[in-house]
């Protein structure tokens, strides 16, 4: 076990980490700050395996700090809050996602847009301001500003909620602001994982008509049947590609890895927007002459500020919205992550922290 970082802060915790760009994770034994004055410290009971955990333990963007402890879709129960702290008690349940800091001052964080903040903290593999390393969720206990703490509502269970904090929000944000979220439109979504199969019960519930591009036939009958898509296709399958051409508003693609553009293009109407949620690590290519043609827009969207945050947790406990998840033992993360690289689950991995992480 790992030991560097223990002389740091005065509260022990442990979480998994990963050491090297095998992303291979095992114990770790780290240290977290005390409680400040705005501080809230829970007990981390659930925490989601996102995708970005895997591209961050592997340094495939390029920017990890070794040894990565990830997890950024953290739940748990308040068990210590600071003196200035107004939102929360002992005993709460909250979440917290990607965000831990930003800078508080400038026009975007005014907006409530801290998520684009250029002074953002990231929860893991990034640096606070005292030049410390911040750490995520799979861990025993968290510390973090009460201003990127969310409440999670009595009616969401704990372990199927935990995915919202950034696969929730990465969804919903782009859906709202690119206008995507008006009740009969034809929205499609592309890839069926953890990011794919909550957007299109948050798209259902905004009152889309939501059709799943998918390489993956044998997710049909469950997209359509429990998830609540209308309609389906198999994006490698050109003759389903092409019977949809020109009918969507819009389309959230979530998918992780190189892909092609163009039929994605053409599936949308005129005025379209594909939105990219799913960070590739190689640029993908852009043919121009169909976005010219349909005066159709790319944009990208990255999760969300905390004010929409709580917007997005608190719509989802009204329209009863989780994420559809296999619990797992903190033992089993590997076998999970490899998994996930080969979209084997149905559709998020959670991890019970608090049972097995000893
Ligand atoms: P995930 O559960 O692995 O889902 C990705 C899905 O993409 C897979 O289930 C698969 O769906 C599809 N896919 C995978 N490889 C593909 C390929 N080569 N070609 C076409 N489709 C493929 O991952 P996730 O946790 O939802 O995350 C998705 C992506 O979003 C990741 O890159 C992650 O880093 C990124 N992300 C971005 C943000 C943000 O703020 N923008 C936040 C969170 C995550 P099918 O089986 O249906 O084809
Ligand atoms: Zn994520
Ligand atoms: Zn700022």
């Amino acid at each position: 076990m790992e030991n560097s970082a223990i002389a740091e802060h005065p509260m022990k915790a442990i979480g998994w980490a990963a050491h090297d760009t095998t992303g291979h994770l095992s114990p770790f034994h780290f240290s977290r700050r005390e409680t400040g004055e705005n501080d809230v410290r829970f007990k981390v009971m659930y925490c989601g395996i996102c995708h970005s955990d895997v591209h961050m333990v592997k340094n495939e963007w390029g920017s990890t700090i070794y040894p990565v402890v990830p997890g950024h879709e953290i739940v748990g129960l308040v068990t210590e809050i600071g003196t200035n702290v107004q939102k929360f008690k002992i005993g709460d349940r909250v979440g917290v996602g990607s965000m831990v800091g930003s800078c508080h001052s400038c026009q975007l964080c005014d907006s409530n847009l801290e998520n684009y903040c250029s002074k953002m903290i990231l929860i893991f593999g990034a640096k606070y301001l005292d030049g410390t390393i911040t750490y995520g969720g799979y861990s025993d206990f968290m510390v973090a500003d009460e201003h990127f703490i969310v409440r999670i509502p009595d009616n969401l269970p704990l372990d199927a909620s935990a995915p919202l904090l950034c696969a929730g929000i990465t969804v919903y944000s782009p859906l709202k602001y690119y206008g995507l979220d008006k009740p009969g439109m034809n929205i499609g979504v592309v890839g069926l994982g953890g990011l794919g199969h909550v957007a299109v019960k948050f798209a259902k519930a905004m009152g889309a008509n939501v059709t799943v591009i998918s390489t993956s036939p044998n997710k049909k009958k469950e997209a359509l049947e429990s998830l609540g898509a209308d309609s389906f296709l198999v994006s490698r399958q050109e003759d389903q590609m092409q019977s949809a051409m020109g009918t969507m508003d819009g389309i959230i693609d979530t998918v992780s890895a190189q892909h092609p553009l163009q039929p994605l293009i053409g599936l949308l109407k005129p005025n379209g927007k594909l939105v990219m949620v799913g960070i590739t690590d190689k640029p993908l290519e852009l043919p121009i002459l169909p976005l010219i043609t349909g005066r159709k827009l790319i944009g990208g969207s990255g999760i969300g500020g905390m004010k929409e945050t709580q917007e997005m947790i608190d719509f989802a406990a009204k329209h009863n919205i989780t994420a559809d998840i296999e619990v797992i033992s903190i033992d089993y993360v590997n076998t999970a992550v490899e998994r996930l690289l080969k979209a084997d689950v149905k559709y998020r991995f959670v991890i019970d922290v608090a049972n097995t992480l000893k």
